[in-house]
């Protein structure tokens, strides 16, 4: 019999959830998630996914997955520590810091769970974190698990964090502070001000986290966002996710030897959690090894995210202000924009709403995120779509 105050919990929650329209229903693909994906039998151009290069489909990763099944099976057996850890794990984190251009870095089993292992693995009660406001789920868990004190910094406000890190570092009450940003800010497509922010980190000797989940393969030609501004040797933990530009799963830190060696004995999911496939593994060593020999997939995410744009725009929507291929369409009422997205849906497009508490009230969006493996053609049909339901509901 299961516990009737949970029954009452879960019942009255999901209602509530349900009441507010909050409540988010999943559709299973039918199809990989490519530029065209399908659900329930209908093709739709798919221009929800992080998948910014087109490589989670790319035959190549496949077939590097396919041999790595052939060698070493479906499962790594272990967590690292223990003997979990095959020689295709070392060569992916040698690749890493190749790739970030650092002394070392360390793989996890993903962005998210990276985060809670590294931040907390460094930080703890008697230090400060100063966090953008608008940082990414897992950086604000993260920091929560450290038990470090939380001080919340205006979105990308070099006043407001240089006031913070002064007060913090004047107090006298934390041993360590640390700056945590991400590199590209995924609802809006802006990137974090890091010459600023390495700069008010040597003034007030700040130790300094950039998660890169979406500038990695995107920025920097490539590279990522440090890479972007000439910071390589500026940054003490870079964070990224090879689930996005990368196309597997799973997550790493790369920066300076001691810091890696650290995270080897002192990161909790790296202790205790199974470690990567080795499927994960070698497709995400090739994935890495294409985007440095050529950066054509890259020149082509960013001419696809241009013509997105300019169409969009010009038809007269508001697509804020995007330094990077994310294009979202600002459309502020929650209601209206998940009627635009539902249309935008019914006639063949795949772009989804995010609205409060997502993002702040009245700024409710359907975000794009065009990639390197869409077509002029598909993306010309996504814009006419967007044309005839912008008209159709008044927002343009
Ligand atoms: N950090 C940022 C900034 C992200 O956007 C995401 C993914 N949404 C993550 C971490 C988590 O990455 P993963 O999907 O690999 O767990």
């Amino acid at each position: 019999m299961s516990s009737h105050i949970l029954n009452q919990f879960l019942s009255e929650n999901l209602e509530d959830l349900k009441n507010k329209g909050l409540y988010n229903v999943i559709d299973p693909l039918e199809s990989p998630n490519g530029p065209i994906i399908k659900i329930k039998g209908q093709e739709l151009i798919n221009l929800s996914s992080n998948n910014y290069l087109g490589l989670a489909t790319d035959d190549r990763l496949k077939n590097a997955a396919k041999e790595s099944v052939d060698k070493y099976g479906v499962g790594a057996g272990a967590v690292r520590t223990i003997n979990g850890t095959l020689e295709l794990h070392t060569r992916l984190e040698e690749k890493l810091a190749e790739f970030k251009h650092t002394e070392a870095a360390i793989a996890y089993q993903s962005g998210f769970n990276c985060n809670m292992a590294a931040i907390s693995a460094v930080m703890d009660k008697n230090d400060a974190i100063l966090s953008d406001e608008l940082n990414h789920a897992s950086i604000i868990d993260g920091c929560r698990l450290s038990r470090a004190k939380i001080i919340r910094v205006n979105h990308s406000d070099m006043d407001d964090l240089r006031a913070k890190a002064k007060e913090a570092k004047e107090s006298g009450l934390y041993n360590k502070i640390m700056v945590i940003t991400d590199g590209v800010f995924s609802m809006d497509g802006d990137i974090a001000k890091l010459p600023e922010i390495v700069e008010i980190a040597e003034e007030f000797d700040l130790i300094t986290y950039v998660d890169d989940a979406h500038g990695s393969g995107v920025l920097g030609k490539g590279a990522g966002t440090v890479k972007h501004f000439g910071l390589s040797d500026k940054i003490d933990f870079q964070i990224g996710t090879l689930s996005k530009a990368i196309g597997v799963v799973g997550g790493y830190v790369a920066g300076k030897k001691d810091l890696i060696d650290w995270l080897k004995v002192r990161s909790r999911p790296f202790l205790f959690s199974t470690s990567l496939t080795p499927a994960d593994v070698a497709a995400s060593i090739r994935s890495i090894e294409i985007l440095m020999e050529s950066t054509e997939l890259n020149e082509r995410l960013w001419e696809n995210g241009d013509y997105l744009k300019k169409g969009l725009k010009s038809l007269g929507f508001n697509i804020g202000d995007s330094e990077t291929p994310i294009t979202p369409c600002i459309i502020g009422d929650e209601v209206k924009t998940q009627q635009f997205s539902k249309r935008l849906y019914e006639e063949g497009v795949y772009a989804k709403s995010i609205v409060f508490p997502t993002v702040a009230k009245g700024t409710g969006r359907v975000r794009n995120m065009p990639s390197a493996a869409h077509t002029k053609e598909m993306l010309d049909q996504a814009i006419s779509v967007y044309e005839k339901v912008g008209k159709e509901l008044e927002i343009i």
